[in-house]
Formats: structure tokens, sequence, C-alpha cells
């Protein structure tokens, strides 16, 4: 019998409903000529930044991109601190380090996997200029205390939202709940182009023509620069693929919802296993569905994450070494401990299959599998006692 294999992420399958579409639509696009800067990246700015709430999307070549332009417009540049997360993707802090400001990290929530409001007011200092909370794995940081922390300190507000385009905080849409928000179209995102893209989107008008002019070399009038820019553009190939793509995102984040009550509801007598948390103010969008392996040793998640290979179903750990402990960041001076609730999930997380087009059965597998294993384990490990298993 061969095994129908569970792949992480599955991009074939969303091709298979859109493809033809894409095609005829790229085509055109490629016949007209015009590549960079036409009527599709236009039209896509005005219907994301309406999606978010916001009145101005500025197309970047990237989401990385998106941050380094954002923290620019608004502003931060060497010698200013910016406060963030030490659990997120290289990208978020390499964004600050590259504008010459320092990234002070402050620890996360382990129960939501993103900045802890409770811990940001005393890493605020003179320097501090912006607050960048990331919506990680799609579900939205608690935005009104970040916000209210920032009025208190005349700060601005920069949401990475790479991972959560389409998720709500308090019933409004992420993108909107800061001074600008920055997506990326990286084709495994929730909205993903055909290669790299990304946008900002504001609600200040200010903002919005700043971030137009610094894509765009420093240009106001065409080959009259006022300043230094980037080039850093949206191209009409990408938007063209977007513009096909986004309408559907609200059927595919409610099938992401969907695979995420399966998952919750199949792992609920799980041992040892903490499923992800739903606080009380988030609509996410199930970037990732996220497990945490209990204990404070990566072995038994890696154990996990080979058995789960060996049957055929893909999983990946993001991420597996918070950015305090990269070299990239050593510069930075953070010890092991520094932030120990990212150090400790980052030995626990596992994101297992999470795309639209699973099925009921796919996902039942993959939590079979699950169970199977941590039952096998935790009777192996607490043979005699019925307390529950404590792992590390
Ligand atoms: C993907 C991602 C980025 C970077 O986006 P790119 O388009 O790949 O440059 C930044 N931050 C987070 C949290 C991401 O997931």
């Amino acid at each position: 019998m061969v095994i129908e294999k569970i792949p992480v992420l599955d991009l074939q399958k969303q091709y298979a409903e859109i493809g033809a579409d894409l095609e005829r639509r790229v085509l055109e696009v490629l016949r007209s000529g015009h590549y960079i800067l036409g009527p599709h990246l236009s039209h896509l700015e005005a219907l994301v930044a309406d999606m978010c709430s916001c009145t101005h999307g500025i197309g970047v070549a990237n989401g990385t991109d998106a941050l380094i332009l954002a923290l620019w417009a608004l502003g931060v540049g060497p010698g200013d601190e910016v406060i963030t997360t030490p659990f997120t993707f290289a990208a978020t802090a390499e964004a600050i380090a590259l504008r010459g400001a320092k990234a002070v990290f402050v620890d996360i929530d382990p129960a939501t996997f993103n900045l802890n409001p409770d811990l940001i007011e005393a890493a605020v200092t003179k320097k501090t200029k912006a607050i960048l909370p990331v919506h990680l794995y799609g579900l939205p940081a608690d935005m009104d205390r970040i916000t209210a922390i920032a009025n208190r300190y005349n700060l601005k507000v920069i949401e990475d939202n790479a991972q959560a385009i389409g998720a709500l905080y308090k019933q409004k849409p992420t993108g909107a709940l800061s001074n600008a928000a920055c997506i990326s179209f990286y084709p495994t995102k929730n909205l993903g182009a055909c290669g790299d893209a990304g946008m900002i989107v504001t609600n200040n008008p200010e903002t919005a023509e700043r971030l137009k002019v610094l894509r765009a070399h420093g240009m106001r009038t065409r080959y009259y620069h006022d300043e230094l820019g980037v080039n850093s553009r949206l191209d009409e190939l990408q938007a063209v693929a977007l513009l096909t793509k986004l309408p559907y995102l609200p059927t595919w984040n409610e099938k992401r919802r969907q695979v995420a009550a399966w998952y919750a509801e199949a792992l609920a007598d799980c041992p040892n296993l903490r499923l992800p948390s739903l606080p009380v103010y988030a609509t996410p969008v199930w970037h990732q569905y996220t497990v945490c392996v209990l204990g404070n040793k990566n072995e038994l998640r890696d154990e996990l994450q080979q058995q789960l290979a060996a049957e055929g179903i893909g999983s990946m750990c993001y991420y597996p070494v918070p950015l305090h402990r990269q070299k990239a960041f050593s510069d930075l001076g953070y010890g092991p401990g520094s932030f120990p609730a990212a150090e400790m999930v980052s030995q626990q997380v596992l994101s297992l299959p999470m795309y639209p087009e699973l099925e009921a059965a796919q996902v039942n597998r993959v939590a079979s599998a699950i169970k199977r294993f941590m039952q096998a384990r935790t009777a192996i490990s607490v043979p005699t006692t019925t307390a529950p298993p404590v792992f590390g």
C-alpha cells in the first residue's frame, strides 16, 4: 500500500484551483509590455489597503523591504532603539539593524507566542523610537496594550503583519492597528505571490507619500532626486498574480480556521502537548498551526518530527533558535537565559500541516500519529503513576 504524503504546505493544490485563471491573466500582462508601476499594482494597493481598513497601500519588492521602508519612513535610524520580539523570523530584527537602529528584545507570552505586553514598559529608554510587534503564526498581538504604552511614551508602532493578513483584533483587521503595517506576499504566506512581493498599509497620507518616494530612488519628480531611496517595487506580474488570488483569501482563511478546529478537537486529549491558545481578542488566520511538545529540551519534539516524517507527514519548526541567540545578532550582547519564554518555546514548537485544501481525514491522520507517539512516550516515561506526565 502506498501511503499518501501530507506535506506541511501544498501549493500545487492551490494551483489546481486557480491555475487556469492565473495563467490567462499573467499572459495578458506579459503581452502588455507594462511591467513596473502599472495599473495592476495600483488596483492591488487599493484592494489590500481596503481589506486592512487602511487608506493607503504601497507595494514593495518583499516583506523585508516593507519593514525597512516603514521604519525609514517613520523616522527610525542610527541611534534609535526599536522594541520587538526575539521569537520571530529574522527579517523583523534584521530590518531594524539595517536601518542602523538597535533591536531591543522583550520576551514573549508563551501562551500566544507574541510580545508580552507586561514586559514592554521596562524596556523603554530615551532612545526608544518604536515598537514592532509581530502577529506570529497569524495570531494578532495584544495591540490595545501595546498602543497604550506607545502613546504614553510617544512611540511609533509598526505591525509585522507578514503572517496575519485577514486576521482580526477585536473585530478590526490587523494592519489598521498601528502607524504602518508590513505585509509579505512570499509564496508560502496566506496570500502568496509567484515570487517575492510585499506591501505597507497605513492610514497616514504623509507616511504613504514618503514610502512612495523611498521605494523609487527618492524621486518625487522623475529624475529629480531629493533624497536617497532604494529600488523596491512590486512588479505587474506579481501584482496580477496577487489580484487573481485575493478574492479567494477570505474563503482560504475560513478553511484554515476549520482545519485548526479539527486539530483542536482531535488533539484535545493528547498527553504532554500544548495546543495553540485563542485569546478572546483575536480572530486568527492560522498561518501556522503550532503545538508545543512540553518540556525544556528539544529531544522529544525532534523525535516526534522524525516519527511524523517516517509516516509521510511533514512538519516544521518555526523557529528553532530565538533571534537573541543567533550569531547574526550576537553584537546585541544577549546571553542565554535573557528571554526564558522565547528560549523555552523554541525547544517545544512544531508546526503541523496547514493549508486550506487539507481534509478532515488528513488532519485526523496527523493527529492520530501524534497521539500514538505521545501516548507511547508517556507510558515509557511514567510507567507507575497516574499523575500527569512531566518531561524534562
Ligand atoms: C515572511 C516574513 C517576513 C519577511 O517577508 P519576505 O517577503 O520574505 O521578505 C518578515 N516577518 C515575518 C514574521 C515573516 O514571516
